[in-house]
Parts: C-alpha cells; structure tokens; sequence
C-alpha cells in the first residue's frame, strides 16, 4: 500500500483550492464535493486527455452529450428500478447505516452488491460478531435490506402525486444507448464503431466516505463500443490494453495499478474486469470497469420502447442487436489516483521537506507561475506583468505569484504542481542581463537564467 495518507491528499486538495467540501459555510453536506479553481483545471486537463484518446486518437468513436433527466421508463429498461440496490443494515443503537458488502469485505469476506437478499443476509448472520456499528461501537444490526439508489426528482410533476418520477442519471451511460439508432442514421459510424461520452451520475450512496472515492454526485466517462454478436473477444482485449496504456500515458505508476476480474457476474454479462488503483489508506480499489456487456442493454431498451435497435449491416443487409463493450471510470476516482500518485515529499536539507505534486505537465492546473523578487519595487512589478501578459496569452493556464517571499512562493506552487516558476530579480532590468528571467523546475528545483524571449519555446516544450 501507498505511504502517503489519504488525509494529506485531503488536506493538500482543500489548502491549494483544489477541493473543498460540498455547502462548506453550512458545514458540509455527506458525498458532496466542490471543484476550487486548481482542481477543475486539473479536472478539465483530464478530461481533455481522456477525450483525446476515446475520440480524436480513434478513426471509429464519435462523442455524445445526452441530457441528464431521461424517460422514467430507461431506468426501468436498464433496471435501475428494480435492482439498482446496494445491501443496507441499521444499527438498532444508533440508528446508524451500514454497506453490509463494504463492511464484509473489510474483514476479507467476499460479498457485493449483485448477491441476493438471502445470500447477503446468511453471510452477515455468520459473520455479525465481527462487525461493529462505526458510529457508537455496537453490534447489533436489523437484518439486511436492498437499498435502490436512484435519487429521484420532480421534475413536471406539477401535482405533487410523485406518480412519475424522474430520476437522475445513476449512471451516464444510459444517454449512449438511448441514442445508438440516432448516432447510426446520422453519422457514417458503421459496426463496429464506439461512443464516448462524460456525464454526471447521482446515487443515493449508503455510506459515501474515502473523500472522492465514494460520493453521491459524481461524473463517469464511458465508451460503449459497439459489436458484431460474437464478435467481442479481440475488441474486448484490445480495449482493455488501451485503457491499462492511457493510465500510464497520464503518469500514473503501474505498480499502483492492477487488474481485478469479476468472479460473480451479472446474468447478462459475459465478462467483466476492473482497474484498481492503490489508493493512499484504502489500498488497491475500483478505478475503472470494463465490461462486455452482450445485447442487454439495446435488447432490453427495443423492449421497453418497442422501437426497433437492430442494425443493418449495409453490406450484407444481415440484421442483429449489437453486442456492447462498455468502459466506465469515475472522474473523482481518477482524479484522487493521479493527485495520489504525483504526491511526493521529498527531503530538501536541514531537516526540512518540501510536499510537490509531480504531475505531467500537459495536467498540471498552473503551467507556470510569474513573481517579481520583491512586490513593493514597481519598475520590478512592471516588468513582471509583461511577461506574465506574454505568457498569459500563450498558456491560459498562467497564475501571478507575489504573495509571501520567494521560497513560500516556490512551495506553494510545488504543491499546485507548477512546472515553472518565472522569476524577475534586479538583473533582469539592467546591465548584460537585462530582459533576462529565472526559470524554476518544480522537479529538479534547478534555475537557469534566460533570455525573455527565449522562454514561451523553453516552457511550450
Ligand atoms: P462500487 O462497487 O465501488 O460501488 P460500481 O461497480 O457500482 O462501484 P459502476 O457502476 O461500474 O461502479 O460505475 C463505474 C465507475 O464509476 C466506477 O468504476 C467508479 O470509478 C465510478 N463510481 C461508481 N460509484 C461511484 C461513487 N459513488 N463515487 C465516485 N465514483 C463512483
């Protein structure tokens, strides 16, 4: 397991703006989280990467925005209804609620949430000595009940009767399958071909907890490729591989990474299989899934509607319902793995530390940071803002740093995980050095001195 804590990631997301707690000034709201002005950088710069490698690096995935409230009757289709339903146990105490699979699994029982009710409720009865309410201590639990976890709303609703909820997404996927026959008459995707597709997801999470692991809002990236019945092996493998490269093209370490295959499977599915991260205090756990799928989900959702899925092969004319490839990864779980793994403290000389997020460039919220020495000298200030000004319009992502003396300053954005720290000194207004600048790695810490104009190209590369 990783040495670094999950309460320092915590504490190092909320102290750099990188996430704050969902409603803060009312004292938080249980599963919520708020992106600060560091973290939805980071999180945009992921969702860029992952976007560049699910559709533009493809020639066969087009990209897709489905609106979050759907037809109450696709959360019947795809199940969610009926048996969207993690194990819950109440603390005859306390009151308070468990996950009975989480808590089993805490003591290396193997259990999850496809088990049924009384598959579910024997292993907690042979195991209920060892499991104590979190809360007050106590251990003694209501048997165990399914738990649907669809959030619901109002939306329409004008009479209040609740006769027709309108649920939230509990996943996004299902925007991709309502809107496969929309995809195949509009565009020239021919099977097999995928769709990808970032949307927000809400579950009515029993115990949301592990900061982003486990949250009640969250947004999935999914690509649901689409097959040849039968066709799915090679498709899946090669899915599979690129989904293991894309986590190490972003920097994260393989050792943190491995895989997980599924021993109980979903009746439908014929084969699924899990990225786990090591994550800091929780050890390896859920990064990504990645699951085939078969014809359910089209099947399932030509019955519901009664419009016809199927597709016509248009060369042969050869009629079926796809088979489906499905990949599926929670932005806040990928987010927590790769600030996790970027997370160093690294000794810096008399018994002091210095904590850096090495993230790769291409991801790190602030490219590079711009500091007079001193921020009460203007002509300092002055030529500082020019090259802020200069590479503000190059980068965007460029922030102005005059805030405590230079080496609070480099710790600072060490701790963003700012690749360049540009600093203008005395030197750089007069004598051989005019125009000149510092430049500041973040990993090695070495400054080079160079020339103004010389610094979009060094910093570009
Ligand atoms: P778990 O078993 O951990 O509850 P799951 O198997 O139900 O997860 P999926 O329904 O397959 O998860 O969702 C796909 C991805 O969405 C997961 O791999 C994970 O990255 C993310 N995810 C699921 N639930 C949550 C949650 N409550 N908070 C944050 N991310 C989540």
């Amino acid at each position: 397991m990783s040495e670094v804590k999950l309460e320092d990631i915590v504490s190092l997301c909320k102290r750099r703006g990188f996430i704050y707690p969902g409603s803060d000034i009312y004292g938080g709201e249980a599963g919520l989280y708020d992106f600060g002005p560091y973290g939805v950088e980071l999180l945009n710069n992921l969702k860029r990467s992952w976007w560049r490698a699910n559709v533009y690096d493809k020639d066969n995935y087009v990209g897709l925005d489905s609106a979050m409230f759907k037809h109450p009757k696709v959360w019947e289709a795809s199940g969610h209804v009926g048996g969207f339903n993690d194990p819950l146990a109440e603390c005859k105490n306390c009151h308070h609620r468990i996950r009975v699979d989480k808590e089993l699994g805490a003591i290396s029982v193997t259990a999850d949430e496809k088990m049924s009710e009384e598959e579910i409720n024997r292993l907690f009865d042979e195991n209920r000595a060892h499991i104590k309410c979190p809360v007050c201590g106590h251990k003694d639990f209501t048997d165990v009940k399914g738990f649907n976890l669809l959030v619901k709303s109002n939306l329409g609703d004008f009479t209040g009767t609740g006769e027709r909820p309108v649920y939230l997404p509990g996943e996004a996927c299902q925007g991709i399958y309502l809107n496969f026959k929309n995809v195949v008459d509009t565009t020239p995707s021919k099977i097999p071909f995928g769709i990808a597709q970032i949307g927000k997801a809400f579950r009515n999470e029993i115990s949301p907890r592990n900061f982003l692991f486990r949250t009640r809002e969250f947004e999935q990236a999914d690509t649901q490729y689409f097959v040849k019945p039968h066709e799915n092996k090679e498709a899946y493998d090669r899915i599979k591989q690129d989904r293991w490269n894309w986590y190490l093209s972003i920097g994260i370490q393989e050792k943190n990474l491995r895989w997980h295959q599924h021993e109980n499977l979903v009746f439908y599915a014929s084969d699924a299989w899990d990225i786990e991260y090591d994550y800091p205090t929780l050890g390896f756990d859920e990064l990504e899934g990645i699951h085939d799928r078969t014809d359910y989900d089209l099947s399932q959702h030509m019955k519901f509607s009664g419009v016809d899925l199927q597709y016509q092969d248009p060369a042969t004319n050869e009629k079926y319902i796809p088979w489906i490839l499905e990949t599926s990864v929670g932005l806040g779980r990928m987010f927590l793995a790769v600030i996790s793994d970027a997370y160093y403290v690294e000794n810096i000389g008399e018994g002091q530390t210095r904590t850096v997020l090495k993230l790769k460039p291409e991801l790190a919220p602030v490219k590079v940071a711009v500091s007079p020495l001193l921020k009460n000298k203007p002509e300092l200030v002055a030529k500082a803002r020019e090259v802020y000004d200069m590479l503000k319009k190059e980068f965007g992502a460029v922030m102005w740093d005059d805030n405590g003396n230079i080496g609070k300053r480099y710790r600072r954005q060490d701790e963003i995980g700012t690749p360049y720290c540009v600093v203008i000194d005395f030197d750089s207004l007069e004598g051989e050095t005019k125009d000149t600048v510092t430049v500041r790695n973040r990993d090695t810490t070495e400054q080079v001195r160079m020339p103004v104009a010389e610094l979009t190209d060094y910093i570009a590369k």
